[in-house]
């Protein structure tokens, strides 16, 4: 086997395609977690906007397999380097692609996983057209109250009716400003739970709006690549635009290496780093190293 691809959403099926269709053997190991499975619909994706994300997944999988990809549905606990390679999930490779994704902390208010990807969603990019205009509460998370108000003025976009709820973080008069411009209501007492989308206050008031949208921590969903030695900062999987990472034969893919990416840039990237794996074992079957 030349590649194994872990994580079978939107970066690794993309990786698995353009490796497959370059005549590469390629197994992808996936078990079935893809961030946005919670959601109805794959937003900004040219040409899946009436897609579930379920569907896309399902004929990038269909489209992969014509071209001799295997997947093995299973999660790969351990990955090991040694001299001849790479082991994955029992498998010796050539290469590793990890395309492992990250999972989202929700803010730690009773109730907001209840209507995660539908009613209770984070990007404005990915969900706020289908509530342009509606009143919108923005649910902060405490103790980061920048990312909070950034993701207020971000929202303000949709909707002239957005209130930030900072769950009890104070905010600087700077803050207050900017989000006054931006037309931004501002609530800073703790929030009591959701309701989803509605949110009650600790003082027993509540806000219904359209759609709650949240600020999220995000963390890596798999540790193989610190256990493979690769470098990891900020939450992120270090590689250079190809998906190298620090260690020869392994790449990173997608939202592992670029947290931020929308589905469509996870696949793009996806697509650029399976044509540098192409051409570094290209490199390899002519002879030369890593
Ligand atoms: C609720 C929600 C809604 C969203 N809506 C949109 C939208 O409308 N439009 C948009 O562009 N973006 C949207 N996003 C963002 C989108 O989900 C990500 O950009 C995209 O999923 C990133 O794809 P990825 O392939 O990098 O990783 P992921 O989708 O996170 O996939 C990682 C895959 O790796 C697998 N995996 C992880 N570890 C292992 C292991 N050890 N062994 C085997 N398999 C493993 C998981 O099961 C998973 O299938 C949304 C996100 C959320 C949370």
């Amino acid at each position: 086997m030349d590649v194994a691809v872990i994580g079978g959403s939107v970066a690794g099926l993309q990786a698995a395609l353009t490796l497959g269709r370059a005549r590469r053997q390629v197994v992808v190991f996936d078990d079935d977690r893809a961030r946005n499975r919670a959601a109805s619909h794959v937003h900004n994706f040219l040409g899946a906007e009436d897609l579930a994300p379920g569907e896309l997944l399902a004929a990038g999988r269909r489209q992969a397999a014509a071209y001799g990809v295997e997947f093995r549905e299973v999660r790969v606990e351990d990955a090991v380097v040694d001299d001849d390679g790479l082991v994955v999930g029992g498998e010796r490779v050539r290469a590793v692609v990890l395309a492992t994704g990250l999972w989202d902390e929700l803010p730690d208010v009773p109730g907001v996983a209840d209507g995660w990807g539908q009613s209770v969603v984070a990007c404005p990019h990915c969900h706020g057209w289908e509530v342009r205009d509606q009143p919108l509460v923005q649910l902060g998370m405490r103790g980061a109250p920048d990312r909070s108000v950034a993701r207020a003025l971000l929202l303000s976009r949709w909707s002239n009716d957005v209130v930030l709820c900072t769950d009890g973080d104070e905010l600087t008069d700077a803050q207050l400003d900017r989000l006054s411009v931006a037309g931004v209501k501002v609530r800073t007492e703790r929030v009591a739970k959701v309701t989803a989308p509605q949110v009650t206050l600790a003082s027993g008031e509540v806000l219904a709006p359209g759609r709650l949208f949240v600020v999220v921590r995000q963390h890596q969903q798999s540790d193989l690549a610190e256990r493979l030695g690769c470098q990891v900062a900020d939450g992120a999987v270090v590689a250079d635009e190809g998906g190298r990472t620090t260690v020869p034969g392994v790449y990173a893919v997608g939202t592992t290496t670029a947290p931020a990416l929308l589905a469509i840039g996870a696949a793009g990237h996806a697509s650029t780093a399976a044509v540098a794996v192409h051409s570094d074992l290209l490199e390899l079957d002519l002879g030369g190293g890593w």
